[in-house]
């Protein structure tokens, strides 16, 4: 599974990313908010039933089994979003 970007919005990758803020027009490192997707339950739902209880959280901990959503550090714009 190749990561992909959210078609019609900036190209951001998973992590803080350099670009010009369409609201505020400001040069800005973006400000990331990762948040759990369904691949991150089921990722944690088959470490539960093949594994141990012990790795459930790993998913939730790992960056590339969550959305990274972008917002401006000025603004609070919705820049974009990067699924893995
Ligand atoms: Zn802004």
């Amino acid at each position: 599974m190749n990561p992909s970007v959210v078609p019609g919005v900036a190209p951001v990758g998973p992590k803080p990313a350099q670009l010009t803020c369409p609201s505020c027009h400001a040069t800005v490192v973006s400000r990331v908010d990762h948040n759990s997707t369904t691949k991150t339950h089921l990722i944690a739902l088959a470490l539960c039933l093949c594994l141990c209880w012990c790795c459930v959280c790993v998913p939730y901990c790992m960056d590339s089994c969550q959305n990274a959503d972008h917002y401006c550090p000025n603004c609070n714009a919705y820049l974009g979003t990067y699924q893995s």
